[in-house]
């Protein structure tokens, strides 16, 4: 913190946030901004001129020199291009312009960009148009202006705007159901996302010897080091100076922008770490997630580090995760997923808690598509996080209470006397931690839902686009099955309704260890899918079931649906493509070369012993040559088959059978490949290897 300046002071000096809209527009020009923020409602000319005149002057107080439209298009990434206020005049100086019409609407030449065939049919350019619920900022000299992406067909090319739609559907449903049970004052909701960053941070110059780590973000091969995570003892541990000096650069830079950042601690595996922001709106958390990447790469870039968003980094310790915190909350300051005092009397809460099971259950393959990339298929699955098996985790206190409306008893604590309805003997549902399971994919977490699943670097937009939308659907079935119920009637109804949602969906219902074989087992008999991979799960997506979803709530077009398909599995296969081309290259070049000199320096050593005594048994070298000489013969021909099956998946036109054949055989190669290198590169010094080892790069930070 610069000195004299408390948190205070910094928060949000960089966001046209909407103290500084109240302080700076006029009252009616504010009111009616609002209005489009609250109520989604078009915004005239006249008042985006006003807003653009003055957001101009704020940012050029600010240092901006440039404006940019900011959009997140299907990379994954953010996308930016910048226009500079400047506009000469004809006696030769120039003046600052910004007007509503550059404000509000851009036209970026996107024919570059992922979309999936869609925008092949239509003109080369896109759209972008302001969100103005999510606030405008400086960074780098520049007015950041969050738009969502889109073509001149109006077909989405981004993530913002499914998002956006995605709340909206589920806005609609959940006011009608909360009308319905007596909320008549509720008329809108929102989601709300808190979204827990997890990342690796490792020594710069390391990480620029490593050709994996700078294509392809992961190690592709390298020998454990002797010491993994087995100690347990860097999760929540002291942090080391430089690191803890990075983060405290980090919040601020956040704090700066209105990130609110809010948690910061060491994880499980070595060099990991985690940061958490206090939860928002799920559209700016989702702008804010994508800016904390990039502050996160930037700060570290500045303070010698290489900031590792992978999903799978390392092999052999964990993983890294988003760990998506969901919620809904009423324009009257519920959040519908809080149990209250008591839950099992709370029709409320356990009408929203229903729908989410529901959700879950029925699009539970939609939401494992939602978190699909090649990075994360290496986690899901894995010993460390969720498995790719969705399943819901509801805690002790709900379950027992799911099944005393499953067995229309009434609901009773355990060894206590039967309750009456009213009584207080029910215990608040706390956020206890002994309640909590770490192992589940999808698990309430005492007033929100934690979705496990998604990976760490990419955006989670999809992820809260499926969850939003799959919930407004069992929103909506529940609607339909009792807006015609007499209100009289609607207590037991909705009694009913509860029990045979139940019935239906409590199989996605899992309290147990996640991790287990047995669970693999029990969900197979329960018939919960488990979808390994990307391109196993991908079908899915298109499946009738997903259509019908998307096109009944507006969310996605069919058209769109497909061209999310394409890119996706075209995305898959060409960072597979790449790893592959990266791991050949490495260790064709730098790593045959560190055994190359290696062998040649012990094979001098022998002969120079016998050149003091000829008939001397040399057996340590000897026995070394020939290990590694065998595995050199090893290593040579899996490099050949990795080559020759890549070269075959290139060629693959169908993108679903490519992005098979990659993972099948191109990632197996690959596994095998890795396998020799690393027992190789296990025997030999680190002073010949011409890139650091998993030991130096995990343990060297201080
Ligand atoms: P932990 O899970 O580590 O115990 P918390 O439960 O306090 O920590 O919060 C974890 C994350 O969940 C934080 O990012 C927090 O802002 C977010 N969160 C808390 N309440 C909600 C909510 N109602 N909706 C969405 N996210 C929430
Ligand atoms: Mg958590």
């Amino acid at each position: 913190m610069e000195s004299g300046k408390q948190v205070t002071d910094i928060y949000g000096q960089l966001v046209f946030n909407d103290k500084v809209m109240r302080e700076r527009l006029p009252k009616d020009v504010y009111k009616a901004v609002h209005k489009t923020i609250e109520n989604g409602t078009h915004l005239e000319l006249d008042v985006a001129n006003s807003v653009a005149a003055v957001m101009k002057e704020w940012a050029i107080e600010h240092g901006a020199t440039h404006f940019t439209h900011w959009f997140q298009p299907m990379t994954g990434l953010t996308a930016e291009k910048h226009d500079s206020f400047l506009s000469p005049e004809p006696d030769g100086s120039v003046i600052m312009e910004f007007s509503g019409k550059e404000l509000v609407k851009g036209e970026p030449d996107a024919s570059s960009f992922p979309s999936g065939g869609l925008r092949a049919t239509f003109e080369a350019r896109g759209y972008t148009a302001w969100d103005p619920s999510s606030p405008a900022f400086i960074k780098d000299g520049s007015l950041y202006i969050p738009t969502a992406f889109c073509s001149y067909g109006g077909e989405a090319l981004d993530k913002k705007t499914p998002l956006l739609r995605s709340m909206e559907a589920l806005s609609k449903e959940a006011v009608k159901v909360l009308q319905l049970l007596g909320d008549k004052d509720v008329t809108r909701v929102t989601t709300t996302i808190g979204s827990e960053q997890e990342y690796f941070l490792i020594d710069k110059e390391m990480y620029m010897q490593r050709k994996d780590l700078l294509h392809c973000g992961r190690t592709l091969m390298g020998a454990p080091a002797p010491k993994g995570q087995e100690m347990e003892d860097h999760y929540f541990g002291v942090l080391k100076p430089k690191v803890s000096a990075f983060m405290h650069d980090l919040d601020e830079e956040l704090w700066k922008l209105g990130v609110p950042a809010k948690t910061k601690h060491n994880e499980v595996a070595p060099s990991q770490h985690e940061l958490a922001p206090v939860f928002e709106t799920a559209n700016v958390a989702v702008d804010h997630n994508q800016l904390t990447m990039e502050v996160m790469k930037k700060v570290a870039d500045k303070r010698g580090f290489a900031c590792l968003l992978h999903e799978k980094p390392f092999a052999g310790v964990n993983g890294s995760g988003k760990h998506n915190n969901w919620s809904v909350q009423t324009n009257t300051g519920i959040n519908l997923l809080d149990p209250g005092k008591h839950p099992a009397e709370n029709t409320r809460f356990l009408v929203f808690l229903m729908a989410v099971i529901t959700a879950v259950d029925k699009y539970a393959d939609i939401l494992r598509v939602s978190v699909a990339s090649a990075g994360n298929d290496h986690r899901l699955g894995a010993n460390e996080a969720p498995p790719a098996i969705v399943s819901v985790f509801v805690g002790d206190e709900l379950a027992a209470i799911l099944k005393s409306i499953e067995e229309g008893k009434q609901y009773t604590e355990s060894g206590k006397t039967q309750m009456e309805m009213g009584a207080e003997v029910l215990p608040h549902i706390t956020k206890d931690t002994t309640d909590r399971n770490r192992t589940s994919p999808f698990a309430f977490t005492g007033n929100k839902f934690e979705f496990r699943m998604p990976g760490s670097a990419v955006s989670v937009a999809n992820a809260n686009i499926v969850l939003n939308t799959a919930v407004a659907d069992a929103l909506e079935e529940i609607y339909e099955n009792l807006k015609d119920i007499p209100a009289e009637q609607l207590e037991s109804k909705i009694r009913e309704l509860l029990r045979s949602l139940l019935e239906e969906h409590k199989k996605v219902i899992f309290n147990g260890n996640g991790y287990t074989e047995e669970w693999v087992e029990e969900a197979k008999r329960r018939g919960l899918d488990n979808l390994k991979s990307l391109p196993e799960a991908m079908p899915r997506w298109i499946s009738e079931k997903s259509i019908e979803l998307f096109t009944k709530h507006k969310i996605f077009t069919k058209e769109e649906i497909m061209s999310r398909y394409e890119i996706l599995l075209e995305n898959y296969s060409k960072s597979i493509h790449i790893e592959s081309l990266t791991l050949q290259e490495m260790v064709r070049k730098d790593f045959m070369d560190g055994l190359i000199s290696y062998s040649s320096a012990v094979a001098g050593e022998a002969a120079k012993k016998r050149e003091v005594i000829p008939d001397l048994n040399c057996a340590l070298e000897t026995k070394l040559l020939q290990k590694l000489d065998c595995l050199s013969a090893k290593i040579l021909k899996a490099l050949d088959k990795l080559s020759e099956d890549t070269a075959e998946a290139e060629g693959k036109k169908d993108v679903l059978e490519q992005a098979a054949y990659y993972q099948s055989v191109v990632l197996e190669d690959m596994e095998v490949l890795r396998a020799y290198v690393d027992t190789a590169e296990s025997m030999i010094p680190e002073s010949f290897l011409p890139y650091p080892t998993y030991g130096e790069m995990l343990f060297s930070l201080r």
